[in-house]
């Protein structure tokens, strides 16, 4: 059976747009109907019963959150090896890698006028920490860097309020790990980002805030949507804010963590390799529940329900869950430099690193001849309601891996506004996460995996 499409839907799909797009949808290619009843077997083991779900919880539960360099984290990455290995999954190992070690410690911030008013703060990753006793000064409010270069003069000697309204995390994160480089530029004491995220319950968002070599560092933390509102509208009436900011994160030397690794070894191409994953470090507030211990369970599911039906495809099936995406990418970066040599070999590469949250949907990136594989893959997902595929997969921990091999990517993606309403904050916990999510995540990673590591053909670069 030939699993191309053939060349007279490529031509239409080109000529036709969506329209053809749509009828092509409801026509699937015949090649594809070999592998109907494994993909029904794994959907119905799946969604059998909340195993993914438990997982999740007993990782949330019993390790905590995992800040690269914590104890936990470390330990984590000791239970998810053992537990790998008892699901009976080949070549299991941990492989070394030196991540950056920052600790938060104590901080608070607060409106120092009357009515004195107590911030909800989160220092972000990395930051500095303010001289002993804190810092205290005038706030400068701007919406944009365009904003702050205009009002340059006003800066020096302020702490710089970044009140960047949210739009979607791809454009307005900049803020964040950009706002202290922007302030130091312009002679700012102190950052505070108004939280990247839509307003929740008042809460702050940590994530990562980057320095410049050549620029003086300077504290940096995020404030709630909330409080950055109540900021911005006295300022606008005119009012001096002035606010007294305390923060005491630390960096210190490289410690050692690991990527885990195990696999389905291919029964007939084992050098030819299906990567998919998501990262086992946290940030260190919340439990890393969405972000991103449950990306690790519905891809690590995959293999464990491969092995529990008795499925070994093909090629290899590989499970990577990588150590320090938050602050650093250092995993992705060692596995990328490991497997260089054997880059090209990796047929595709799956991240699930956004949640799962519904609607939840796959996004694809690669050629138009794999797209239309993988929109015949996704066909025998329609028991489980995925919205539709979208344009733009990977993420930060397959990208190296895949662009060195130029494969294929994917990611499994959750509801955007739910999933960043909590990402980066103490309410990151796993009762936001339904079981039935979980479960229909991992059936429909198992299922795209198990095609792909399956099909006599590649899939087409
Ligand atoms: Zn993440």
């Amino acid at each position: 059976m030939d699993k191309r499409t053939p060349p007279f839907v490529v031509c239409a799909v080109a000529v036709f747009g969506l329209l053809a797009a749509h009828a092509q949808a409801q026509s699937s290619s015949g090649w594809i109907n070999a592998y109907r009843d494994t993909a029904a077997r794994l959907i119905k083991a799946a969604t059998a019963d909340d195993f993914a779900w438990q997982r999740l919880a007993e990782l949330t539960d019993t390790y905590g959150n995992r800040l690269s360099g914590s104890e936990n984290l470390g330990r984590a990455i000791a239970w998810a090896a053992e537990t790998m290995k008892k699901d009976g999954l080949d070549n299991v190992r941990t492989e070394k890698v030196m991540v950056p070690k920052w600790t938060r410690g104590r901080e608070s911030a607060e409106i120092v006028d009357p009515p004195r008013h107590a911030l909800t703060i989160l220092g972000l990753g990395g930051t500095i920490a303010t001289p002993p006793g804190g810092l205290e000064a005038d706030v400068l409010v701007v919406e944009s860097f365009n904003e702050l270069r205009m009002r340059a003069a006003d800066a020096k000697g302020k702490i710089v309020l970044f009140n960047e309204p949210f739009t979607n995390y791809a454009d307005t994160v900049s803020y964040r790990t950009g706002s202290a480089r922007a302030g130091a530029q312009v002679g700012a004491v102190g950052i505070l980002v108004r939280s990247v995220g839509p307003v929740g319950l008042r809460t702050p968002h940590t994530g990562a805030v980057q320095y410049q070599a050549d620029l003086p560092p300077i504290p940096a933390a995020a404030i709630s949507g909330e409080d950055a509102n109540r900021i911005a509208r006295l300022a606008a009436r005119g009012r001096k804010v002035r606010i007294r900011l305390s923060l005491d994160g630390h960096s210190e030397a490289d410690v050692e963590s690991a990527n885990v690794i195990g696999e389905i070894r291919g029964r007939e191409k084992p050098d030819e390799v299906v990567v998919l994953g998501g990262h086992i470090d946290s940030w260190d507030v919340g439990a890393g529940a969405s972000d991103d211990g449950v990306g690790c369970v519905i891809t690590w599911e995959a293999l464990r329900l491969m092995k529990k039906l008795g499925i070994q495809p093909r090629r290899t099936v590989r499970l990577v869950l990588w150590t320090n995406e938050e602050n650093g990418t250092r995993g992705a970066a060692a596995y990328a430099d490991k497997y260089a040599s054997t880059a090209m070999n990796h047929v595709f590469a799956l991240e699930a690193d956004s949640g799962v949250f519904e609607p939840a949907r796959f996004g694809f990136s690669g050629s138009l001849a794999a797209r239309n594989v993988i929109r015949d893959i996704t066909s025998l997902l329609s028991p489980l309601n995925l919205a539709e595929t979208i344009s733009g997969g990977g993420g930060a921990d397959i990208d190296p891996i895949a662009q060195a091999g130029r494969a294929p990517t994917m990611a499994y993606m959750g509801d955007p506004t739910r999933y960043f309403t909590i990402h980066h904050t103490p309410a990151d916990t796993v009762e936001r996460i339904a079981p039935e999510e979980v479960a229909k995540g991992a059936a429909a990673i198992a299922v795209v995996t198990y095609v792909i590591a399956e099909m006599p053909d590649r899939l087409p670069k």
